[in-house]
């Protein structure tokens, strides 16, 4: 039986990758590669937002908002000069702002400080906001043709079924990195990365697909019958079930929406007011410790934030001067971070960037509520 690699006896973690194994896979994707918009034009900038959208979003998903993003952001400098609210509003359906934010601030670091010019060296690729190794790794190998690999959930898995490698986690992460080191195709990197992950994407899914795999004569999982139990699965986070009732605050300027880092949902972009209700173990935000009796709209509606089932809720009260000035008051006391600003009913889904705004809505209409101030 011809094996793709020597795994040495004394050493868990040396291996030697057959050649072969590395042209059958590089030639299986040149032949199977899908054909993907962000593979059109892979400049270190484009790849760098390709994969900022990539990281806990779907590629279809991502698809039609990376090319609108593209096509008004065309270049770091475009992005650089970008206001930030308009960054969000090209992010929405995307969801963790947190992203968006970083991108913005490292493309601006990019633009202000390099020139413009993506660093060539890990270090320097690694010092800008929210590019970490996986990032960066992607970033020089598949832009400049640099000699990383890279190692991204799908990766791992083709690498621990390849080489019989058990363990799983985070712990095992510096061990999948010295395997993926030595699997990397030093002449062609950027193919060989995008190979792994494009295998582990389409073929050595959970429930692989071994008859349809390039590499099935070089995998010890497949000719040991383990390939459906590695790698381990880890175990699941624990659901939370939240109900979290959003306020509708009318002012004479329109709906308040606020902004600050301190919170647990929301930290980068302006939301409604919320709260959090019933049982639940986050502790309560003081800046709605206020002396309001907003009405409750008898509506809700179901979302998910990461591992959050939540129920939400709506309640609305109008704000006189009085009674808003009394609020910003309160809300700059507690949180001297807070930022405030006002939209109209209309645009709430732009100003509050996420699905949950537009959940607000179409729970409105179905229901045929009437809510008094907020036809326009
Ligand atoms: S043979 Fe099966 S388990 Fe092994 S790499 Fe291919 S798809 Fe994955």
């Amino acid at each position: 039986m011809r094996a793709g690699l020597k795994q040495k006896e004394t050493d868990q973690s040396s291996y030697e990758f057959d050649p072969k194994t590395n042209l059958k896979l590089r030639n299986w994707f040149l032949k199977e590669k899908r054909d993907l918009a962000f593979r059109k034009n892979r400049t270190p900038y484009s790849t760098w937002v390709s994969e900022i959208m990539l990281q806990q979003t779907r590629v279809a998903a991502m698809l039609p908002l990376y090319e609108k993003f593209m096509d008004r952001f065309p270049k770091p400098e475009d992005l650089a000069d970008a206001e930030e609210e308009e960054v969000f509003r090209y992010w929405q359906g995307l969801g963790y702002y947190s992203r968006a934010k970083n991108l913005l601030a490292g493309v601006r670091i990019l633009v202000n400080e390099f020139g413009g010019k993506f660093p060539r060296t890990l270090d320097e690729a690694l010092s800008l906001p929210g590019i970490g190794p996986y990032t960066a790794r992607a970033i020089l190998s598949i832009s400049y043709n640099l000699s990383f690999a890279v190692l991204d959930g799908n990766a791992k898995r083709v690498l621990s079924r390849l080489v019989l490698f058990k363990e799983s986690g985070p712990k095992a992460d510096p061990a999948l990195q010295r395997i993926a080191d030595l699997f990397l195709n030093l002449e062609f990197p950027g193919d060989h990365n995008e190979a792994v992950m494009e295998l582990g994407a389409r073929i050595c899914i959970p429930k692989p697909l071994c008859t349809e795999c390039p590499l099935q004569n070089d995998c010890l999982a497949y000719r040991n019958g383990l390939q459906e139990s590695i790698p381990e699965m880890e175990k699941k986070k624990k659901e939370i079930p939240l109900n979290i009732r959003f306020y509708i605050l009318k002012t004479k300027q329109g709906i308040l929406l606020v902004r600050y880092p301190e919170r647990r949902f929301f930290k980068t972009i302006y939301s409604l007011p919320f709260s959090f209700e019933g049982k639940h173990p986050y502790d309560a935000d003081p800046v709605l410790d206020w002396n309001l009796k907003p009405s409750d709209l008898g509506i809700k509606f179901k979302h998910t934030i990461t591992h959050h089932k939540i129920q939400g809720f709506v309640s609305e009260t109008e704000l006189d001067q009085k009674s808003e000035k009394n609020i910003l008051n309160h809300f700059r006391k507690i949180r001297p971070s807070i930022e405030i600003k006002y939209c109209n009913w209309k645009n709430l889904e732009t100003e509050f960037p996420s699905s949950i705004a537009k959940k607000i809505k179409q729970t409105f209409v179905k229901d045929g509520t009437v809510l008094p101030g907020l036809e326009n």
